[in-house]
């Protein structure tokens, strides 16, 4: 056989469905082989994993980038950061104001492929009428068939999120339901019970970071969730639940699931991490949804073990520095790229024995599969793209924010960290640092079929 371009040996290969020892070889950024070393071609770059993990590259499905820093910068940095933490592709939930997307899309993907480091792709929120008439053309012309309807927000919320209408998701289900691959995604929470305890508790004066918990009540999410699911039921449209932090999500969606309905849960890191009553946390925790309590995050973990999680997500978002002064008008939102794969390794893996090809489930294949990227990303073999980390499972660091945003784990000492990640077969992550060269190098994955 010809030479390879990249060869890694000697690892723990795990993938979704079981693992096995050997290696991978790659040549013009594709997976060309999988197997035992001493099957694996000769390559201009050999790498010894020296017994460690390999997995397909992590694909994060939900950030939010560009929203407070420029989008170009974020593209750069954020990415960066991403494939330090053994992110391969990131898809963002993007939000454009204006009548039509088709602009919008063509300046998005061209920056994006200028500055980003590691492959991207959107979702887009619906935020006026026009947006759900042009559904059929967004989708012939971007390639993208995943939108999103915001629940949760007033409508003067400082970020500038047009909340949804029941009408307006009901009216954008009916078409993506007649769509193949195409799904709706939704922020669920019952705006007006929360605005309603909103006010009631914040006229007591309290600033913890409870209080915005209590404002906004698990209740609050369960209610939305069900409604959506009888929505996506009655209109036979995929649902996907983003940000899921109440533990009744997994529950709802696995029986809908059993009466035929396509409906699959994501939750964050975060949610499964902390609750709101962390006595280190303060206002700067502020999230939406809110960080909860340890019952619910409880219910989370029995779905991560039990399947009825569908994936992971962070929900990074690099807003300015939070101000800590009022919990109120404070910004909600935190970054994870870094430390997602190993808040996981860490909290899953190691302390509650969660297996790897579950962890591969969760943050590579089935992103994948929901997204349209299967069988291209997501998996570690013949054919897919080289996207892949290597981890070390024993080393243990200690988690240090440098970057953008507002890290919620701070000083938190984790076990399982990524040290090389590669990207359509190039590394660009290795030795603590992100290959210069590889900004541009990404790619749009939301293109016309
Ligand atoms: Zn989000």
């Amino acid at each position: 056989m010809n030479n390879a371009d990249l060869v890694i040996r000697n690892a723990r290969v795990v993938r979704h469905d079981g693992e096995f020892h050997g290696g991978v070889a790659v040549k013009d950024g594709k997976i060309i082989m999988t197997g035992a070393d001493s099957a694996l071609p000769k390559a201009h770059r050999e790498i010894d994993a020296g017994g460690r993990v390999l997995m397909p590259g992590v694909i994060d499905p939900h950030c939010h980038l560009g929203v407070k820093f420029p989008y170009a910068e974020d593209m750069r940095t954020e990415l960066a950061a991403a494939a330090s933490g053994g992110i391969t592709t990131a898809l963002l939930y993007i939000r454009n104001l204006k009548p039509s997307y088709i602009p919008f899309y063509e300046e998005r993907k061209a920056v994006g492929e200028e500055n980003a480091p590691i492959d991207f792709g959107f979702h887009f929120g619906i935020q006026r009428e026009e947006h759900i008439a042009e559904i059929p053309e967004i989708i012939a012309k971007t390639g993208v068939r995943s939108f999103k309807c915001y629940f949760g927000y007033e409508p003067d919320n400082p970020i500038g999120i047009v909340p949804a209408t029941d009408g307006w998701v009901y009216a954008a289900m009916r078409i993506l339901a007649k769509v193949p691959g195409a799904l709706i995604n939704v922020h669920c929470e019952n705006t007006q019970i929360a605005s309603w305890l909103k006010n009631e508790i914040k006229a007591t004066g309290r600033q913890d970071l409870g209080a915005y918990t209590e404002s906004r009540p698990a209740f609050c999410e369960v209610e939305t969730i069900r409604r959506m699911i009888f929505l996506a039921e009655r209109t036979g449209c995929s649902l996907h639940l983003v940000h899921t932090s109440v533990g009744m999500g997994p529950v709802l969606a696995a029986e809908a699931q059993a009466r035929g309905v396509s409906v699959t849960v994501e939750t964050c890191q975060h949610y499964l991490t902390r609750t709101c009553y962390d006595k280190d946390l303060d206002m700067r925790a502020k999230i939406s949804p809110p960080l909860r309590d340890q019952e619910e995050q409880d219910g989370l973990w029995r779905g991560i073990m039990n399947g009825s999680v569908y994936s992971l997500g962070t929900d990074h978002v690099p807003f300015l520095p939070k101000k800590g002064e009022d919990l109120w008008t404070e910004f909600p939102g935190v970054v994870s790229f870094p430390w997602e794969l190993s808040l996981m390794l860490h909290f899953g893996v190691h302390q509650r024995g969660l297996s790897l090809s579950r962890l591969v489930q969760l943050n590579s294949a089935h992103p994948a599969q929901r997204f349209g990227l299967w069988p291209r990303k997501g998996n570690i073999e013949v054919g897919f793209d080289a996207d892949m980390v290597l981890v070390d499972l024993d080393e243990e660091r200690t988690v240090r924010h440098t970057g953008k945003g507002t890290c919620i784990y701070e000083g938190w000492k984790l076990k399982g960290w990524p040290v090389l990640t590669t990207s359509r077969g190039a590394v660009v992550y290795e030795n603590g640092a992100v290959d210069e060269s590889a900004y541009g190098r990404g790619r749009c994955l939301s293109v016309p079929a």
